[in-house]
């Protein structure tokens, strides 16, 4: 069965077109589906009852269903577990910043790159989402949190690796792009890739992949630190990754993000600090450098370093004038930090989230 929200713009069009209906029936649709946020057709009040109705029997408006969610008593972060229609389940995160709402959303069930400090990954990859539950997680959590919290920026920082689902995500951007459908603003999204240097390429080349902000996951500062805790390291090295990072065409006002996720006595050591100055080098206005302190979980093989451990790594940033900033985990409550998002167990219908693990960000 059809999902309305698989559609771009230009596909509902031609859709709607196909059902034998004029064209500004789709102008009508998406607005229902993204404007009024409506979760049945029978709220769609301008849609003669015959078409409410075809809609009703061909084709599907949501993928996902809330099992459960959790708030953080810290910082009002909200972490919504989701099931998609085969039963999997999906996380994503609401988080309120200063003066905005962020939404941290997952493109995969699981994840195959298998950064050795992320939970997500541990089952391995189990399935691409579609783009209409990359969609659907917005539209869902907008929908919970009420209007008046407006989510004005989307993060791809969930579960998997965005750009191993290059076309759903492509076109759940398109959707969140598009003034007609929910009309963010592209400099408000950002896509967060482990580093996979083809698809990066790929991101930047192709006309109709909307120009967003790009974060990638740099987490060490040489080859051989980065092998260790990101193996996708060996196929797509740190030289070659920040030799494409330089030369992709990055327009003013969309600096690329390096994410270092600072983990004790592996990669927060001065020289550390001092290799990642070297290797930004002179292209400092291209990137923002986003350090996360690890957290641990028990049994992690990791530790978090000591606060002044971090902030001795970020003042030798600054010396460098290189802009950095310390970004201490929201929602740890919940286990909603980054890579953190993997449920424990469903149980039935109880669902249990882990409470007390906690990992990092790709
Ligand atoms: S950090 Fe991101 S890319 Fe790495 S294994 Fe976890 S989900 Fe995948």
């Amino acid at each position: 069965m059809v999902n309305l929200k698989d559609f771009n713009y230009g596909e509902l069009e031609r859709w709607v077109r196909k059902q034998g209906w004029k064209k500004f029936r789709a102008k009508q649709i998406s607005k229902w589906i993204y404007g009024k946020k409506v979760s049945s057709y029978d709220e769609m009040t301008d849609l003669s009852k015959e078409i409410r109705n075809y809609l009703k029997e061909n084709t599907e408006l949501n993928s996902l269903s809330l099992v459960t969610y959790e708030k953080s008593a810290e910082d009002g972060s909200i972490k919504f577990l989701w099931k998609l229609k085969d039963g999997h389940t999906v996380e994503t995160v609401f988080i309120p910043e200063r003066n905005h709402y962020t939404l941290c959303v997952s493109t995969q069930v699981g994840c195959a790159v298998g950064c050795t400090f992320c939970f997500t990954t541990k089952d391995g990859l189990i399935r691409n989402l579609t783009t209409s539950e990359i969609v659907d997680q917005y539209i869902q959590s907008q929908r919970f949190v009420g209007v008046e919290k407006r989510i004005s920026n989307v993060v791809f920082m969930g579960m998997g690796e965005p750009l191993a689902n290059y076309e759903n995500l492509k076109k759940a951007i398109q959707i969140m792009t598009d003034d007609r459908m929910l009309g963010l603003s592209n400099r408000k999204i950002t896509v967060s890739s482990s580093g996979i240097i083809h698809q990066i390429k790929k991101m930047y080349q192709d006309k109709s992949f909307p120009q967003v902000r790009l974060a990638v996951s740099l987490n060490a500062a040489d080859q051989e630190t980065r092998k260790k805790i990101m193996p996708i390291s060996e196929t797509n090295s740190i030289e070659d990754l920040m030799k494409t990072l330089n030369s992709l065409p990055v327009k003013t006002g969309y600096r690329i993000m390096l994410e270092y996720v600072l983990i004790k006595g592996v990669n927060d050591r001065p020289e550390d600090a001092h290799r990642l100055a070297r290797l930004i080098g002179k292209n400092k206005k291209r990137y923002k450098v986003n350090l996360i302190p690890f957290n641990p979980y028990p049994g992690s093989p990791f530790e978090r370093p000591e606060e002044e451990r971090v902030n001795r790594f970020h003042q030798i940033l600054w010396q460098y004038n290189i802009g950095a900033f310390v970004r201490w985990s929201k929602g740890k409550d919940i286990s909603a930090a980054c890579g953190q998002l993997r449920k424990k167990e469903i149980d039935g219908k109880k669902v249990s989230f882990i409470t007390k693990e906690s990992l990092n960000l790709k």
